[in-house]
């Protein structure tokens, strides 16, 4: 048996959720309920706040959990991490008020700056050769230069729109974040392979979602330049249609190589291109 604990509420949960799911795990979740068990898997899943799971699965409370790298790090159980997970990305950023100069970031030497994270901040800061003042608050961050109690935040951005809305903008990259999965160090033998196959399927369903299936109809005479363009896993599959001198292809391409490889394969005479996502593959 596994305890997999998770965000109760929040940004890493819905795609927490679907994970487990897209590894054809079923559960029950009820938004009140704190606990569920697994109908088709040895696994026990635990709701609770992001900032509380690197600890209880470094106390082994939990086994394993999924949280964002920055709150990982910041909890100082970096080593925890077993699989980056590809969602949920993010940064990091300092960012101080519009009007103000800034040169690099020896320009926050001696000044105040009001984080959530006085850790990373610590180290990047430290690295940097710069010493300012930390003030450790825990939200609402954006706020404090203009309440006069931060000249600098650093804080998590996507967007830029909320810096924006507070009349900052963001000077530095200070750490970048994604979801991972952490495991906690004294698994026995059976729960190292029930974490093995978890991550197999995690591997998969990740694979899948980059990768999308594609079928074409060619021209024989184009079929050495198609077959450059879609090298497929092995090598495409290609069957000859009813009509000569014409080919139907198979093959696989990833996500963001997807536009490129069609115009090409259009510029070589391709027609009735389709493609179609793919719900698991298997490496
Ligand atoms: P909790 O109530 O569990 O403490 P929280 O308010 O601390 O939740 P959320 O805002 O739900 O946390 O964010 C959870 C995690 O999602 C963050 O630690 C970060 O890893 C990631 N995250 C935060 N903001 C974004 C964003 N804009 N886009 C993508 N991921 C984000
Ligand atoms: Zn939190």
């Amino acid at each position: 048996m596994l305890r997999l604990a998770i965000q109760k509420s929040g940004r890493l949960s819905e795609d927490s959720l679907a994970l487990i799911r897209e590894c054809g795990i079923n559960f029950i979740s009820s938004s009140y309920k704190l606990k569920t068990e697994a109908t088709n898997f040895p696994l026990e899943i635990l709701f609770l706040r992001d900032d509380d799971i690197p600890g209880y699965v470094q106390d082994g409370v939990a086994d394993l959990g999924i949280v964002g790298q920055n709150v990982l790090v910041e909890a100082g159980y970096p080593e925890l991490e077993v699989e980056a997970l590809g969602f949920s990305k993010c940064r990091l950023s300092l960012a101080v008020p519009r009007a103000d100069a800034y040169a690099s970031v020896a320009a926050l030497q001696g000044k105040n700056i009001a984080t959530s994270y006085p850790n990373i901040l610590g180290r990047y800061l430290a690295e940097n050769g710069v010493q300012s003042h930390l003030h450790t608050i825990s939200g609402s961050v954006e706020i404090a230069p203009s309440i006069g109690l931060a000249e600098a935040i650093c804080d998590i951005v996507s967007s830029g729109s909320t810096l924006l809305g507070n009349g900052l903008r963001e000077v530095e990259t200070v750490f970048r974040s994604e979801a991972v999965l952490i495991a906690q160090p004294n698994l026995s033998v059976e729960q190292t392979e029930l974490l093995e196959q978890l991550r197999f399927r995690m591997q998969a369903v990740r694979r899948a979602k980059r990768s999308k299936y594609i079928v074409l109809n060619a021209p024989l005479a184009s079929l050495d330049e198609v077959r450059r363009l879609l090298p497929g896993i092995k090598s495409p599959t290609i069957t000859p249609l009813a009509e000569a001198g014409w080919v139907s292809v198979q093959s696989v391409v990833q996500e963001d190589e997807f536009w490129h490889i069609t115009s090409q394969l259009k510029a070589v005479g391709a027609e009735g291109i389709l493609v179609l996502p793919i719900e698991k593959m298997i490496a």
